[in-house]
């Protein structure tokens, strides 16, 4: 069986003192292994970065950028691939493997603009024959946690803009699908970084627990659950780094009775059960304002559920895959169990789901679940799974301060045909990212992403222009080059 290694200084190593398996989640069987680095192969990546950043620090963006369009080439030429890695250690299917990678690829050809994003700011004549700037210079070392869920776009919301303005990197992905990542970090090797620039370790807490403490990592970017979230910010930070740190989330699509019910269902089906759920901008609450929406809403959404089609990766005809490991798919289940014990009244059941040829996969189909009130656990916690909760009000005031008492703030969206309605939603509301009959809006490329309260720690969002400001950081300049024989006497007032 292979056993995956780390990407050390461009080179391939294995670390076998600890290895765990990675499941092929569509069959349930164990596909290949990974190692767990240990603290001193995580040093030795750190000092691999920290040896290559002068000269990479040094190298002009331009050169830098044209890594950048070379990788994104090599990412779009070996996408089949890409995909099929995704889905073997994932469940994704292959079509919503083909939309994460290609919202990757998009952060990478933003990054190839980095001339122009790391102009910076000049003012001349700010005194008599004094000029002042601001440059953006990079940190050094700095890491990258990432999820399960999109093995390749999360790195790719990092490393890219990170290299391109002339940082190092460690990346240590989740240990439970790196066979994705590991690749496509080979193909920025292939396009022209040179050893040492990014690294890949693979490994959990020890891995990680070494990049928050080493004073070379200048900066940590974290992706995953809110309560790991939360200790790698109080972490890093304590230790006197940068950090961003994005969590989980509750997201809630606010229905008005005035809503085209069929675009409705059709948007909140593929945004709820897509990805089998487990997705942090994966609606997961349907706030229903008065009973005759919601009526309509699940009697509508109970007939789309017995169109969808849960299976492997690999057979494009399906809607959706497994979850990805065993405990996760008893942990789903948990939660719709607990519902049912709470009071609330499961329409559509998807536990126990048959997937023919497939008796071993974790599968999980799609759930509606009706009478969701806020005190039951299956609405307080991120299900992360094919499960979507109907919550029944009288008035759209109702809906935003239920969203507003939430925990989490990732995402939200409303379904109206009122413009006002829409306009005192996205004004108030306190999510990060707002939909406006649009069910996911996961900001493009070019705008940050990030949520608000629990679901992000730190100042700055995730790709971007955010994403420029968190990986570099601002040096000002003011400069004066009298003419030769001109002196001036000191100066005791503060200079105005
Ligand atoms: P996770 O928090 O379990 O793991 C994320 C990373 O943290 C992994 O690399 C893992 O190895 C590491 N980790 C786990 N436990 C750790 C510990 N005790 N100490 C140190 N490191 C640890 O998350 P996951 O299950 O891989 O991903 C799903 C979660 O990620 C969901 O909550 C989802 O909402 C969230 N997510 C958020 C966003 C966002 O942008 N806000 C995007 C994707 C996923």
């Amino acid at each position: 069986m292979t056993t995956l290694g780390h990407l050390i200084n461009g080179v391939r190593v294995a670390d076998g003192r600890r290895t765990q398996d990675i499941f092929n989640p569509s069959t349930g069987e164990v596909g290949s292994q990974v190692s767990l680095a240990s603290k001193a192969t995580v040093e030795e990546a750190i000092a691999a970065a920290e040896a290559a950043f002068p000269a990479w620090r040094d190298t002009p963006p331009a050169k830098r950028a044209r890594v950048m369009y070379r990788f994104k080439q090599l990412l779009e030429d070996n996408a089949d691939e890409i995909c099929r890695l995704i889905g073997q250690e994932h469940g994704k299917i292959v079509h919503d493997a083909k939309g994460e990678l290609q919202r990757g690829i998009e952060n990478v050809e933003y990054a190839c603009g980095v001339p122009e994003l790391l102009k910076g700011e000049h003012s001349k004549n700010v005194g008599p024959g004094i000029d002042s700037w601001s440059e953006f210079q990079p940190l050094g070392v700095v890491a990258g946690i990432t999820p399960f869920n999109f093995p390749a776009m999360v790195p790719l919301w990092m490393y890219p803009m990170a290299i391109a303005t002339g940082n190092t990197f460690v990346l240590k992905p989740s240990e439970r699908d790196p066979s994705s990542t590991l690749y496509i970090a080979e193909l920025a090797l292939e396009a022209g970084l040179p050893a040492g620039v990014l690294n890949v370790v693979n490994g959990d807490k020890e891995a990680v627990d070494t990049l928050l403490d080493d004073s070379r990592v200048k900066a940590v970017s974290f992706v995953g659950s809110t309560p790991i979230a939360e200790y790698i910010y109080s972490r890093a930070s304590a230790n006197g780094k940068r950090c961003q740190a994005l969590g989980g989330a509750k997201n809630h699509a606010i229905v008005m009775p005035d809503a085209d019910m069929d675009n409705v269902v059709s948007s909140l089906t593929g945004a709820a059960f897509g990805s089998s759920g487990e997705r942090c901008m994966a609606l997961s609450v349907a706030v229903a304002v008065g009973d005759a929406a919601a009526d309509a809403l699940i009697s509508k959404m109970q007939a789309q559920l017995q169109t969808l089609k849960v299976g492997p990766y690999h057979d494009g005809d399906n809607d959706f895959g497994p979850v990805i490991t065993k405990a996760h798919m008893e942990k789903v289940c948990g939660y719709i169990a607990g519902a049912q014990e709470q009071g609330a009244e499961i329409v559509v059941d998807g536990r126990g789901v048959e997937v023919p040829g497939h008796e071993n996969g974790f599968y999980v189909g799609g759930t509606l679940i009706d009478r969701v009130t806020p005190e039951m656990t299956c609405y307080l916690e991120e299900i992360f799974g094919p499960v979507l909760l109907v919550v029944r009000v009288d008035t759209m005031q109702e809906a935003m301060q239920l969203i507003d008492d939430h925990e989490y703030g990732n995402g939200t969206c409303i379904y109206t045909r009122d413009g006002e309605a829409a306009r005192y939603f996205s004004d108030n509301i306190q999510v990060g990212m707002v939909g406006i009959n649009v069910p996911l809006p996961v900001p493009v490329s070019y705008h940050s992403f990030g949520g608000w309260k629990r679901s992000l720690f730190g100042d700055l969002a995730a790709y971007g222009p955010d994403a420029v400001r968190f990986y570099t950081k601002r040096k000002t300049v003011t400069q004066r080059w009298p003419s030769a024989g001109v002196r001036e006497g000191a100066q005791f007032s503060f200079p105005s």
